[in-house]
């Protein structure tokens, strides 16, 4: 049996020492808990540790507990982060915060175009594939700068930074997120708007320090929260 608001307070304790060395302020960085394939009652257990943004990889899967008894009427913010096929854009535009995982283009005109329609601005990242491996999706580091135009003149849609998944070696992974903070740099310095692109999705529960050492200014975290999954 896990207990969340051990874990919780573990990963803060943690998110805090490694501020403390690197001379980064805590408030500036966004724990994330990732509870895909946890059941909501989880979910309420975290919120009542005091955690607010909840990450989830499946539409399905967020839409249910979004839309739960138990979890509809608390001010949860909800992140998408999972892969996002274009016929699913509709089911999350207005249950979601912010969406990490944008990689083409036809995605974001999707999400324009719903965003549109219900009146509201939705505010997206878009995920890039530092790694290169080919089992992962995002765009390619080489392709952003010269589509990201392409991206930022969509209406009702705000890019606000990118989103990486490392991999699992941990040289590797600090040098894939050096390669994504050098990237929002250079979209800053094309962006007609740069204070906008403030944020750096990027960390999960093996090498979230690795993260916030390299400027992640979100945290992505499913196991060291909630256990080990079963998919
Ligand atoms: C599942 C998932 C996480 C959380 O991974 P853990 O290793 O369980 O912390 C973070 N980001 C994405 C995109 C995920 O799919």
């Amino acid at each position: 049996m896990e207990n969340i608001a051990h874990n919780l307070q573990q990963i803060r304790n943690e998110i805090r020492s490694i501020c403390d060395r690197t001379g980064r302020n805590p408030s500036d960085i966004r724990l994330i808990a990732v509870s895909k394939t946890k059941p909501a009652v989880l979910v309420k257990e975290a919120f009542d540790a005091g955690q607010v943004d909840i990450g989830e990889s499946y539409v399905q899967e967020l839409v249910e507990k979004h839309d739960s008894e138990l979890l509809s009427g608390l001010p949860l913010r909800w992140h998408f982060i999972g892969h996002l096929q274009t016929n699913k854009v509709k089911d999350i535009v207005g249950r979601v915060s912010l969406i990490h995982s944008i990689d083409k283009l036809k995605t974001a005109e999707e999400l324009s175009k719903r965003a549109s329609w219900k009146n509201v601005t939705a505010d997206y990242l878009i995920e890039i594939n530092t790694s290169g491996e080919t089992t992962k999706f995002g765009l390619p580091p080489a392709e952003l700068l010269s589509s990201a135009p392409d991206f930022i003149t969509l209406p009702n849609i705000r890019l606000r930074g990118l989103m990486t998944i490392a991999s699992p070696d941990r040289n590797k992974a600090r040098q894939e997120f050096q390669v994504l903070a050098e990237l929002l740099d250079k979209l800053r310095n094309i962006s007609p708007d740069p204070a906008l692109l403030t944020e750096l999705s990027m960390g999960m529960s093996q090498d979230f320090d690795i993260a916030i050492e390299e400027g992640a200014t979100m945290i992505r975290i499913g196991t060291a929260i909630f256990g080990s999954r079963q998919r």
